[in-house]
């Protein structure tokens, strides 16, 4: 049985993605922190789509999470891989909590990085693909979100990266990046929460787009032959690599 893993699947993006890809007849793999949402996110896919769940209660930013996740899911046939999990800090530079610094980049990078490596690994020669969440802050920089955008930097160059790399090598994984833009979830009372930044509560939220369509997107990207999904004035861009890439080996 083949599945899809999900992290960061209790709410959000995730979530709007883990009911896109059971409405497909995919079966999941979901992953994140909160138990309770996860079971319960099980039984409502279980009885709407009638798929198989297995959910896995891990909170990625602890060092060896990532790892141990990895080797749990290796009995599963994993065909695509999606490193969803992830959040902000909203912080001018010299006002950083640097704990939470440290968390986030536990997250979005290292993380990713090691369920990333770990799968291109085993799948490299198979019908597999991975899409790893960056943001458009992983291609231009945002003012009081530096480190998060450094973070969706790497995430945007490092999954460019491995999509050449399997391109040259003839392999037959892909490889994709989604750059979602400002999308109505929890993201942003997470990236003001124990930040350096005051909420504006006064910021009407409700034009952002809307999580499910985001997951539709993933869905496209996950069909189309492109390898970014950039999402500007909520239209979904589709396209090859935004970074340059030179010929020559080093
Ligand atoms: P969200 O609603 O806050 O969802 C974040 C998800 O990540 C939750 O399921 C959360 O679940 C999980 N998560 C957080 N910390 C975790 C940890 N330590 N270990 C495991 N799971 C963890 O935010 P979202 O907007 O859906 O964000 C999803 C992705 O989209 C992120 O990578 C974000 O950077 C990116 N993005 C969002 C926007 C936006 O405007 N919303 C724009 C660009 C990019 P638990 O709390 O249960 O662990």
């Amino acid at each position: 049985m083949k599945y899809v893993l999900i992290t960061g699947a209790s709410s959000g993006i995730g979530l709007a993605m883990s009911h896109e890809f059971a409405q497909k007849g995919h079966n999941l793999i979901i992953v994140a922190r909160s138990e309770d949402k996860l079971l319960q996110l099980k039984q409502s896919l279980i009885s709407e789509y009638g798929i198989d769940v297995q959910v896995k209660a891990v909170d990625l930013s602890i060092s060896g999470a990532a790892q141990s996740l990895y080797d749990q899911c290796k009995k599963f046939e994993v065909e695509v891989l999606i490193n969803n999990a992830g959040f902000g800090d909203f912080s001018n530079i010299w006002d950083m909590n640097l704990e939470k610094a440290e968390n986030m980049l536990n997250l979005n990078v290292n993380a990713l990085t090691m369920l990333s490596l770990n799968y291109v690994r085993d799948y490299h020669d198979k019908p597999a693909t991975l899409i790893n969440v960056a943001s458009i802050g992983g291609y231009k920089m945002f003012p009081t979100a530096v480190t998060y955008c450094a973070t969706k930097f790497f995430v945007s160059a490092f999954t460019e990266g491995i999509a050449e790399d399997l391109k040259v090598g003839n392999k037959q994984m892909k490889a994709k990046v989604l750059a979602p833009a400002a999308t109505a979830t929890d993201f942003f009372n997470q990236a003001y929460t124990n930040a350096g930044l005051e909420a504006e509560a006064a910021t009407d939220r409700s034009q952002y787009t809307p999580a499910s369509v985001l997951a539709d997107y993933t869905y496209q990207l996950y069909q189309s032959d492109q390898v970014v999904g950039y999402v500007e004035n909520e239209q979904l861009i589709l396209q090859g690599p935004k970074f340059d890439f030179v010929a020559n080996k080093l």
